[in-house]
């Protein structure tokens, strides 16, 4: 029942056109799209000035790049940017997750074949199991793996000595990390939503390299959207393309990337209609809040990790919603998208909160 249950949860997450986790589709996609220098790569412009000062010097003393620890939310490029220091230092990369690492042997695999100076990539990290994790930190400390190796009076204590490496570990919960780990990254960056016009950019890149022929205007609007997230820009100028192509002329102009948003029932803040139920739920059965996370999960039947991860950091970063230490609520702008009547005696400005 409970396996039922949580391949429906994914399989509805799967289906969201804005859903900002990578689909089957995607795979592809992503790689062809994907930009492989910082001079390619779109925003965090701040991040970027303080990543290429770091390359530079570990380049120039022909050291390893410090360990790096990339956060947030899915689809915003922390696996883009480790494959950029990986090009960018000219060494190799070596691609895993937090739970493809199950064993201590697994991980003693992958550290053992690195060569000096690669880039070892884990994401999800904070996903790796403890007896792993622990192993982890001589490797990242002192670039040394201990091995057992016998059993019970004979077993001997021995060093593995490893080549100078950079771990890249992404996130999309920092605090789901242990400080024991989160203390041996020598560089912590969180990456942050795009904005609308940094989204056009890469929607017009894309279109670039797809070919895809597309008007500023039409965008502009996929752009506005895409929830500032790059991964969903990219799918939603496939999808809006296939409008396009059957249903248009084959070039995206403003109209038919309308037409095909609201087809994919995309609304213009780049809502869909898991995030409206999600509002909706909260004003009409909670009365706007405050509500806790785990009734809004049985609400809605959703995991509550899938909400605090994938639907609210949006919501809460377009004053839809906020957290506070009682629950979270709704705010003027939620009720006044949905065309609720915000409750006699509460009242805020366009963004204030009701309470
Ligand atoms: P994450 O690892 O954070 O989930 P990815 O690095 O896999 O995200 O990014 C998803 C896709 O979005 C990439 O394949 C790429 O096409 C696009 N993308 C991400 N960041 C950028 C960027 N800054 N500039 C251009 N495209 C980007």
């Amino acid at each position: 029942m409970w396996w039922i249950l949580c391949a429906s949860v994914a399989a509805m997450e799967d289906e969201r056109p804005i859903s900002p986790t990578p689909r089957e589709d995607d795979v592809n996609y992503d790689r062809a799209l994907r930009p492989d220098s910082f001079d390619d790569y779109v925003g965090q412009a701040s991040l970027l000035d303080n990543l290429r000062v770091f390359v530079e010097a570990a380049t120039r003393r022909g050291e390893a790049v410090d360990h790096m620890l990339f956060c947030g939310p899915p689809g915003l490029g922390k696996t883009t940017l480790a494959h950029i220091i990986a090009n960018e230092t000219g060494s190799n990369i070596v691609v895993t997750s937090g739970p493809a690492i199950e064993r201590k042997g697994d991980l003693a695999g992958i550290l053992t074949n690195l060569q000096p100076r690669d880039v070892l990539f884990i994401d999800e990290i904070h996903r790796l199991n403890a007896a792993v994790e622990e192993n982890l930190y001589p490797a990242m400390e002192d670039f040394e793996f201990d091995l057992i190796i016998g059993e019970g009076t004979h077993a001997r204590n021995m060093k593995i000595a490893l080549p100078p490496f950079t771990l890249i570990g992404a996130t999309t919960r920092t605090g789901l990390l242990t400080s024991p780990l989160r203390d041996r990254f020598g560089i912590l960056a969180r990456l942050e939503y795009y904005t609308a016009e940094e989204l056009e950019t890469i929607v017009a890149r894309s279109a670039g390299i797809l070919k895809i022929p597309i008007e500023a205007a039409g965008a502009t609007e996929i752009a506005r959207r895409s929830r500032g997230t790059p991964r969903i820009a990219n799918r939603l100028l496939r999808r809006v393309r296939d409008f396009a192509e059957v249903e248009g002329d084959g070039c995206i102009d403003i109209a038919i990337a309308e037409h095909a948003l609201a087809r994919m029932r995309v609304d213009a803040l780049g809502l869909d209609p898991m995030d409206r139920r999600y509002l909706e739920t909260m004003i009409d059965k909670f009365g706007g809040g405050p509500v806790g996370i785990d009734t809004m999960s049985a609400a809605l039947s959703e995991q509550r990790d899938t909400l605090e991860d994938v639907y609210e950091p949006y919501l809460i970063q377009e004053g839809f919603i906020q957290r506070t230490p009682r629950g979270r609520i709704a705010t003027m702008t939620a009720y006044q998208h949905l065309g609720r009547k915000p409750p006699a005696g509460r009242s805020g400005g366009a963004q204030g909160t009701l309470i």
